[in-house]
């Protein structure tokens, strides 16, 4: 039997059987980042806001042709706050934010992609394994890992919250690589598969051996890199109750 009629098939079983999982998601809540004068990082001309719209509604196309309900924070060139971003996802009942973003380093020659999260469940997890999985299986570039991060954001948000900063645009060539139609394209295309993947299995308990969900280990040759604050512009800052300074970014270690 294939992959996909093992699931049907366990799907099944699970309605049957009444089962839930507390991280259950109907609605993706889809969350470009920054927008209005807040521009994000920018690089070679390439603006951060531009490019997190422009794979924020092409991923809101793919997931409703896979019959997934949706919902934009921003559908323009607007500022929304990051309160706002994270109430929009409150009101829906069973929502799984992803925000979408851009990293920027001064270290130019750092690309590839990574998924962010913060509630403490497996289940929240699984989400973002499965998204960065995805990309890693189509996206011809480095997957930096999965990492617990409290981007406030992601803490704000009750129910699970993902964020990927999609690629690194202080890279030229993935910077220009993601400012055309067709980089975008993939990019939407391959979280769309990780959130159609993990859906079932997230929302009838499912065991996750069901797909292999493997974080690749970050190598420690560029693990240690600094990641120029200067050039960025994120406002993905911490909440105020972290004792981690809210510049810093990636954690040292
Ligand atoms: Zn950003």
């Amino acid at each position: 039997m294939c992959l996909v009629g093992k699931i049907h098939s366990l799907v099944l079983v699970a309605v049957l059987l009444g089962a839930g999982s507390a991280s259950a998601f109907e609605t993706v809540v889809i969350d470009p980042g920054h927008g209005g004068n807040d521009e994000g990082t920018k690089w070679y001309h390439v603006r951060e806001k531009d490019l997190t719209l422009a794979v924020a509604k092409r991923l809101e196309r793919v997931l409703q042709i896979y019959g997934v309900n949706t919902m934009m924070t921003r559908r323009y060139n607007t500022y929304v706050s990051l309160d706002e971003r994270s109430e929009m996802a409150n009101r829906v009942e069973n929502s799984l934010l992803l925000s979408i973003h851009f990293n920027a380093s001064s270290a130019q020659f750092i690309s590839g992609f990574e998924s962010f999260y913060d509630f403490q469940t497996e289940g929240c997890r699984n989400i973002a394994s499965s998204i960065q999985q995805s990309l890693a299986e189509s996206i011809p570039s480095r997957s930096r890992g999965v990492t617990k991060q409290d981007f406030a954001v992601l803490v704000r948000t009750t129910g699970c919250a993902v964020l990927i900063e999609c690629g690194f645009i202080s890279n030229k060539a993935e910077g220009q690589r993601y400012a055309t139609p067709e980089g975008q394209q993939a990019l939407a295309e391959a979280i769309a598969r990780g959130v159609v993947r993990i859906k079932p299995i997230i929302n009838y308990d499912l065991p996750t051996s069901m797909i292999t969900l493997g974080d690749k280990p970050r190598k420690k040759s560029t693990h240690n890199l600094p990641v120029d604050n200067s050039k960025k512009t994120d406002p993905v800052k911490k909440v105020a109750v972290t004792s981690t300074p809210a510049k810093t970014k990636k954690k040292k270690t």
